[in-house]
């Protein structure tokens, strides 16, 4: 049963379609991305669907705050020293789902700027 949240991360949030889940609390989910970009590679996503940081209003400030507290959390618990999150926003910077998340990725060194 749809809540109206048609993205992939909506169906892995429902239990619909397996994930490697690394991290769960009342407010997020994190798990592996499917096509890793280094060694390290997670996401971190609210339960609540918010289609990208465009749409994100100052109720959401506190969740906003919580899931860059869980990547870092996350990142110091698979053992990196060193990692980069990122949230990509909108179709032309890369964003293909449409379920606000953050990156955390690491493990291999980071070239800047990205691409
Ligand atoms: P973005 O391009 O910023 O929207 O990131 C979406 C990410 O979701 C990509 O890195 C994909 O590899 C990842 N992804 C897509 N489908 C799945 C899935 N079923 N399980 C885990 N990660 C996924």
């Amino acid at each position: 049963m749809s809540d109206g949240n048609d993205t992939i991360f909506g169906r892995i949030l429902r239990g619909e379609i397996p994930s490697d889940r690394v991290h769960e609390d009342e407010r997020c989910i994190a798990f592996r991305d499917v096509a890793p970009q280094a060694p390290v590679h997670l996401l971190v996503i609210p339960r609540e669907h918010i289609p990208s940081l465009k749409e994100a209003q100052p109720e959401h400030e506190a969740l906003l705050g919580h899931l860059l507290l869980v990547a870092a959390q996350l990142a110091r618990q698979e053992g990196l020293e060193d990692w980069r999150t990122v949230i990509n926003t909108g179709a032309a910077a890369g964003q293909t789902v449409f379920h606000l998340h953050v990156h955390v990725i690491g493990g291999r060194p980071l070239a800047w700027p990205p691409g």
